[in-house]
Order: structure tokens, then C-alpha cells, then sequence
């Protein structure tokens, strides 16, 4: 990959918050380092480490009223402080323990979004053992793969999702631990009420696991991403720099904690900072978002552009049926933020979008547009102070200024993955260049030291020479009034190499038809470059997506092509 970019000068848009916690990027980036960070934890002075203590026990005697879990569903809400959340968790940890769970152990926790869940992961943290969240919506084969890659000794589920755990066929096995009702052998949730709430750390080595998360499964089978404790130190600074957590912010992550999002951004990096993380029961509908934002009185939002996507595809006049006067910062991460989303957002929420970029595999944001920073639409924008990013060929040489190459990231960040459970092989790749870490995105970093997603290494399309990333097709395609989604592929073709075909996704109520997919053609051929057009539209219903929303693109070429359609495991809707 070797194709310049034309320094394209985008337009910025004012720092949205000039005082953050963070103040100066360039003074920040220049000055900081991880060991400074360390110091916040207790385990600085102690020598003990146990991040559920750093997240939840430590706060109690200074923050103990303070609500830690603001869980809502469609008809109630429940609080619980970082106190009733310490003796939960503790009651919960003291449960296990009796079971004769270990350190090391794997806990899966298949459960709702509930205050349960979060009780759960707690109190595995706490007993230093490994839990292993997995999304509510996976089916018993999903579960399957998961399980049985990494020998999980206890489940904790739900009475509504117990029927999918796949209990006779891991034998490792043990335990299924049920909330609400139970049968047979099974465990109820509710013996955790007859436990001691004091529960004393099981204290680790900051080397030690924290956590399993599976990856969203978009480029092939998904991988068991093993992180360790000390990770929390990079959710900690992320959560206080990118996110600005204050004091009196309400603050909310949407991602499931069965994604990396969900536990880094939705659990650790608030609580790590004294600050409460609100958790919304139930399927995404934009009516049920806008109303979590207005009850809760939402300051900080982190959400992801599938669902930015689909909001703005809803219109402005459901956004307007609701208060959302109290955001004052979100942000975005999983894909490529169409600039076009940004604008809306502008419009209608009156907040721009900050984007993030990170990886399961980097644990904690790497890249991004900060609040005390412009804001450059359609990039990704800066390295957090502490991390190097930079542009490699496929050789390994740096590239320069505004050249499109491998993104990488120099190792010893706090939060990088310490294995790939089970498949050392494909660890290995990921340091094909050490002492950089591999991470399958093509990008570019422009004269300003913004970085700019260009699309996955295996998606970036070959035509007539020319080499032209998805993300900006399908950019531009979003930008057209009729247009929610696109996903955009090279189809292999005798004299060009590839060329580039879309499948559009259209506003409801918009009529198909040749006359459009010829003014959508046009409408990149002017908007961006005649060779990115696409020479081949199709409209689409859905584009299939992983069960985290993400585009996947190898399905779309696979059905174009009548390939096999590879690893599903991750696969969710439209495949
Ligand atoms: P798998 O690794 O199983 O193929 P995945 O890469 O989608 O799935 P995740 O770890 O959830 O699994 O996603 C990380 C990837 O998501 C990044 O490598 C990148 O391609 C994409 N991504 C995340 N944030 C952004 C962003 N802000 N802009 C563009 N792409 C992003
Ligand atoms: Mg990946």
C-alpha cells in the first residue's frame, strides 16, 4: 500500500470543551507517562492489586453513597451506590468461593443487561478469577465456539437464557448459576442473599488475567482476547482524558458488556473514576434511546455509528419529541464515523461527535479526537499521550506524511492483550514488525498529525491501479439524502483488477429505481473521484452485520461471489 493521499484540507470544528481534564493535547502528549498514572492506584502504596477493588471497594469510604450502577428498563429504575455494589459483589464473590472456584477460573456471564450482570462481574474480579462476558444475543452455537475455546468451569445466566448454555457438551463445566428460576442442579443467583457482603480481595500481580472478551468476529473467527490487570491503569486515564469524566457527570456507554466497549468504557473507565455508569435494559430503538438521555439527564454519551446511523435515519423530528439538553459530550467507535453523521449531529443534538479508535486487542482507546482538540470530520484523530502510532509498509518501513499504509502502535501500553487464548500462532502475527503491534487497518496520518481510517487491510479495493478504501465511498453515499447505510466492496474484475460495487441501504419509503443508483454514482464521481464511483449499486434492506453492528464486508463479497461465507460466529442480523 503505497498510495498518497492528495493532503486533503478538511474543514475543523472548534475544541468542544477548551477546559477539560485533559487541557492542552500537545503539552500532554509530550509530558505524560504511564507511571504517572499509576500513582491513583492504591496499589501504588499497598502493593496489592485487585481491579475490582481499584474500581469499586476503594471508593467506599470517600464516595460510598454515591451512586456506582443507575440501571433502567422500560418500566423501572434501580440505583445502587459504590457501597451496596462493594457488599454485592462480595456476597457474590463469597458464593463462588464456596463453589470452590479459583484464581485462573473462567466465568462465563450470559445475562441481560441488569444490575445482576454487573454484581456478577464484581464478584468474579474479585476472586481473581476470569470472567468472560459474552452478549445476551448469541445463540447456543455462538456460546459453543466460546466456550469451548477456552474451558469455562461456571456460567452465570439468566432463567431466559439459560436454555442456549451448552452444559452437556463442555465438559469443564460445573456450574450453571441462574438468576430467577431454577431447575434441576442449577445454581439460583439469589444464595449470593445468604453470603457475607466482606469479601477480601483475592490480591494479584498486575501481570495477571482481568478479563476474556471475544472479538467482534469481522474479518473471521472471533478471538479470545486475554487482557490483564493492569489495563485498568489505561481505562482510568482514558475515561478521565478522552471521556473528561467529572464528579457530576451522568454518563453513558451503550455498549453491551459482552464487547471490550462494554467493560472498558462501560464499566471500568467511570468507575475507575468515581463516577456512576448507566446501564439501559433492552433492544436499541431510537424512542428508547432519547428517552434513557432525557430520564437520566445524560452528560456523556459513548455509542457507535451503526446506531448514530440509524438515529439520524429516523429523522429529526423523533430527536426533537425529546430533551436532550443535557449531553455535552459524545462520542463514537467500532467503524469508520461517516463525516455526515458528525454534521447531523451538529444540527440536531447541537454536540459534534468526537471519534475513538481502539481495538479488543488494545483494550483502551489509542486514537482520537479529544474534547480540548478540533475536531477534524472524517478522522479519527491523535494518539493518547503515552501511545505511538504510526504508518508502516507492508515491509515494515515507516511511510510518511499523507502515505496509506499498515497503522501500528509501538507495545508497552498498559492495556494491550497479553494473549490470544489458545492460538499463540496468531499472537505472533500481531508482532510481525516488533516492536510494533500489527492491527489489520489501513490508514494515514495527514500534516497535522491527525490519523484517518482507510479501511481493513483485506477490504481496501484495487481498481485500475488505483487503491481506494470503502470507508470514504461509503462516506460519501451516506451524504446523499436518501441514503441510512452503504457498504462498499471490490469485485474482481478481467481488465480493471477490482471494481467497486455499494449496496445501499435507502430511507424508508424511497422508491428504487436505475435513475437513482445512476445519481448516486454521480454523486460520488463529484463529490469525491470519478475512479472511487462505484460501477455496479445495489439496494439492499440490511447489510449483514456482526452481533456488535458492525458492517461485514467478506459477507457481502462472499455472497456476491457465491463463496462460501466463512466463520459466522460473529455474524448477528442481515447475513
Ligand atoms: P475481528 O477482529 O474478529 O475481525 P473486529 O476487528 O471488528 O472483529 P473489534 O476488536 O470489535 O473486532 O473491532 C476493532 C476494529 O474496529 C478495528 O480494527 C477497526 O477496523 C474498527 N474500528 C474501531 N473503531 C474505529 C474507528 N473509530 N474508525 C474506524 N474503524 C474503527
Ligand atoms: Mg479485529
Amino acid at each position: 500500500m503505497d498510495e498518497v493521499k492528495e493532503g486533503k484540507m478538511m474543514e475543523k470544528l472548534p475544541p468542544q470543551n477548551p477546559d477539560s481534564n485533559m487541557g492542552d493535547y500537545e503539552k500532554a502528549y509530550s509530558t505524560f507517562s504511564w507511571d504517572d498514572a499509576e500513582k491513583t492506584f492504591e496499589w501504588s502504596r499497598t502493593g496489592k492489586v485487585n481491579a475490582a477493588y481499584e474500581a469499586v471497594d476503594r471508593h467506599v469510604r470517600t464516595l460510598g453513597d454515591r451512586v456506582a450502577l443507575h440501571y433502567l428498563d422500560d418500566e423501572k429504575e434501580e440505583k445502587y451506590t459504590f457501597r451496596e455494589l462493594s457488599a454485592a459483589s462480595g456476597r457474590f464473590a463469597n458464593l463462588l468461593q464456596d463453589l470452590g472456584i479459583v484464581k485462573g477460573d473462567r466465568v462465563f456471564i450470559f445475562m441481560p443487561r441488569s444490575p445482576e450482570l454487573y454484581i456478577a462481574f464484581f464478584g468474579i474480579l474479585k476472586l481473581g478469577a476470569i470472567p468472560v462476558p459474552v452478549f445476551e444475543a448469541f445463540m447456543r452455537d455462538g456460546l459453543l465456539d466460546r466456550m469451548g475455546d477456552c474451558d469455562p468451569v461456571a456460567v452465570v445466566t439468566s432463567d431466559t437464557l439459560k436454555d442456549r448454555v451448552p452444559k452437556d457438551e463442555i465438559a469443564s463445566l460445573k456450574h450453571v448459576i441462574v438468576s430467577g428460576d431454577t431447575s434441576g442442579d442449577e445454581i439460583s443467583f439469589d444464595e449470593m442473599r445468604s453470603k457475607r457482603g466482606e469479601f477480601e480481595p483475592v490480591w494479584l500481580d498486575l501481570e495477571d488475567p482481568l478479563l476474556i472478551h471475544y472479538t467482534s468476529g469481522s474479518t473471521g473467527k472471533p478471538k479470545g482476547v486475554l487482557h490483564v490487570q493492569r489495563a485498568i491503569v489505561g481505562h482510568y486515564q482514558t475515561g478521565k482524558w478522552v471521556l473528561d469524566l467529572r464528579d457530576d457527570d451522568n454518563y453513558w456507554c451503550t455498549a453491551d458488556p459482552g464487547w471490550v466497549t462494554g467493560t472498558s468504557y462501560g464499566i471500568f473507565a467511570p468507575l475507575l473514576n468515581g463516577v456512576g455508569t448507566i446501564v439501559r435494559k433492552g433492544r436499541f430503538t431510537a424512542r428508547r434511546w432519547y428517552e434513557t438521555i432525557e430520564r437520566a439527564r445524560v452528560t456523556v454519551w459513548y455509542t457507535a455509528p451503526t446506531a448514530l446511523r440509524l438515529l439520524m435515519g429516523e429523522g429529526e423530528e423523533v430527536a426533537s419529541e425529546f430533551d436532550l439538553s443535557s449531553l455535552r459530550l459524545i462520542f463514537s467507535v467500532g467503524e469508520p464515523l461517516n463525516p455526515e453523521v458528525i454534521h447531523w449531529a451538529r444540527r440536531v443534538y447541537t454536540q459534534p461527535i468526537h471519534d475513538t479508535w481502539w481495538m479488543t486487542e488494545t483494550g483502551m482507546i489509542m486514537i482520537s479526537n479529544y474534547p480540548s482538540m478540533p475536531i477534524k470530520p472524517g478522522s479519527m484523530g491523535k494518539p493518547f499521550p503515552g501511545v505511538e502510532a504510526a504508518i508502516l509498509d507492508d515491509e515494515g518501513r515507516m511511510l510518511g506524511v499523507n502515505e496509506v499504509g499498515n497503522l501500528v502502535i509501538k507495545k508497552g501500553w498498559p492495556s494491550m492483550m497479553k494473549v490470544i487464548w489458545g492460538r499463540e500462532e496468531k499472537f505472533k502475527e500481531y508482532f510481525r514488525f516488533d516492536p510494533w503491534f500489527l492491527t489489520g487497518d489501513a490508514a494515514y496520518m495527514d500534516e497535522e498529525g491527525y490519523f484517518h481510517f482507510h479501511g481493513r487491510v483485506d477490504d481496501v479495493i484495487n481498481t485500475s491501479g488505483e487503491r481506494v478504501g470503502p470507508f470514504e465511498v461509503e462516506s460519501r453515499l451516506v451524504e446523499h439524502p436518501v441514503v441510512v447505510e452503504a457498504g462498499v466492496i471490490g469485485k474482481p474484475d478481467p481488465v480493471r483488477g477490482e471494481i467497486i460495487k455499494a449496496f445501499v441501504v435507502l430511507k424508508r419509503g424511497v422508491d428504487e429505481s436505475e435513475e437513482l443508483k445512476d445519481e448516486l454514482i454521480e454523486f460520488v464521481k463529484k463529490g469525491l473521484a470519478a475512479h472511487a464511483a462505484p460501477r455496479e449499486i445495489e439496494f439492499v434492506k440490511h447489510l449483514p452485520k456482526t452481533r456488535s453492528g458492525k458492517i461485514m464486508r467478506r459477507v457481502l463479497k462472499a455472497k456476491e461471489l457465491g463463496l462460501e461465507l466463512g466463520d459466522l460466529s460473529g455474524a448477528g442480523e442481515g447475513v
